[in-house]
């Protein structure tokens, strides 16, 4: 059975074969994009995910990745790069069971907002740190104002 998932209208709807990699990020864009404190993402490799009502919009918040939402509801769905062999991640608020996605990771610690405490015992790391993501992210131009 896919895991399911949409926004709170209802209008876009998704399936996942699997659910890889729940982690939390800090950084700002994923605080702007979700209204959130930090956005909460499980992925799919894209072969393993599929949109199963309206097709969401798409903001492109760089040049390189782009965040779903529903247009009639504002609910912030996913987020992927734009890359063949990048996961579609989507929010783990929108599944329709949260409960099966734990998270496993935090990014943009650099962004982190002292207040919160989450999740502490989790590794996290600062957005590039990885020198494969390092460099990716070097290429990035935001479209965040
Ligand atoms: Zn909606
Ligand atoms: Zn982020």
């Amino acid at each position: 059975m896919p895991y399911t998932g949409g926004c709170q209208c209802g209008r876009v709807r998704y399936e996942m074969d699997v659910l890889e990699y729940a982690h939390v990020c800090h950084c700002r864009m994923c605080q702007k994009a979700t209204g959130g404190l930090f956005a909460a993402l499980v992925g799919a490799p894209k072969d393993k995910f599929r949109w199963t009502a309206t097709a969401p919009e798409d903001f492109w918040s760089s040049n390189l990745a782009k965040r779903a939402f529903c247009k009639e509801c504002g609910t912030p769905l996913g987020f992927t790069y734009d890359l063949p062999d990048a996961r579609q991640y989507v929010t783990i608020g929108s599944l329709d069971h949260p409960e099966l996605a734990p998270v496993t990771h935090q990014f943009g610690l650099e962004s982190k907002i002292p207040f919160v405490e989450f999740c502490e015992a989790i590794p996290g790391e600062r957005t590039g740190d990885t020198t494969a993501v390092g460099e990716f992210l070097a290429n990035m131009t935001s479209r965040q104002t």
